[in-house]
């Protein structure tokens, strides 16, 4: 079974986040917890938390098919302590936001060095940040998204997201999110049988799929091993739709939250349409 989707809005109320998706057809949804570009948000209502989760029951949205996306103000692997410790706490506000809603996983992407401390220091900042998470909250995973490594963003090899993992001490809270464009931007050609099949035998060696909680899927306008993230609608960009085809007809990718990034979101009922009519 596969659960395709979109990151919907969720603007008016978390609550709005259902219905969203609802409406374009889609089996799974992303959302950002608060505005992504702000530290800080109100807490969730009482009215915000029980209308969420009814509607969720309502439209037939289960726990595995939502991956909320944290801001992109934080940076668990910050060099600076007193900015280390604000991402601390805006990534555990988010957590508990999950964690009120019902949901039991968040995406983030891992962190940046800034040039200030090395590949490995970052990497250990960032497992430090995960473990406090998780000892402040039940029932979450905190799920870690492959970057295209653009600037000192971290988390674009497999080895970078196994490391961090090695260093969670709960690994039944840990887990990854692939995303696409970032995948293909990395460096990993995953556009052609031979290139997908070799890459997540990879990702199984050196990771392992018993870490994936979802994926996202986004063309690329940038080229393989360009370091640059930036998504395009499906089969606009420089991806073969050849690629959502593999994905979609391969049991490893069941049962978890696949969502939509893309640019064009009047395109998304479409696309989710469209992935579907690739399974055979
Ligand atoms: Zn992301
Ligand atoms: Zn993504």
């Amino acid at each position: 079974m596969k659960y395709v989707g979109a990151h919907i809005s969720a603007s008016g109320g978390v609550e709005n986040a259902p219905v969203n998706a609802h409406a374009i057809g889609a089996k799974a949804f992303a959302f950002f917890t608060k505005n992504q570009r702000q530290w800080f948000a109100a807490a969730y209502s009482e009215q915000n938390i029980e209308l969420f989760r009814s509607r969720c029951k309502e439209y037939g949205y289960s726990p595995d098919q939502i991956l909320p996306h944290s801001s992109y103000l934080i940076n668990l692997g910050n060099p600076g302590e007193e900015e280390v410790q604000k991402s601390r706490a805006a990534f555990n506000d988010e957590m508990k936001r999950c964690e009120q809603l019902g949901i039991n996983r968040l995406n983030f992407h891992p962190g940046s060095h800034l040039n200030q401390i090395s590949v490995d220091a970052c990497l250990d900042r960032i497992a430090e940040s995960i473990n406090i998470a998780l000892e402040k909250t039940n029932g979450v995973t905190a799920v870690i998204e492959n970057t295209a490594g653009q600037g000192t963003n971290l988390g674009h090899t497999f080895e970078q997201i196994a490391h961090i993992i090695d260093k969670v001490e709960d690994k039944s809270r840990v887990g990854v999110c692939l995303d696409t464009a970032h995948t293909l931007a990395a460096g990993y050609e995953i556009r052609t049988r031979e290139g997908f099949d070799e890459t997540f035998l990879k990702f199984e060696e050196i990771v392992g799929f018993r870490y994936l909680r979802g994926m996202h899927i986004n063309d690329s306008k940038k080229e393989l091993a360009t370091r640059v993230d930036r998504h395009d609608s499906l089969g606009k960009g420089v991806m073969h739709m050849d690629l959502f085809s593999f994905i979609m007809n391969d049991p490893r990718f069941d049962h978890m939250p696949l969502i939509l990034e893309t640019p064009d979101e009047t395109l998304w009922a479409e696309e989710i349409q469209q992935l579907y009519s690739l399974q055979q």
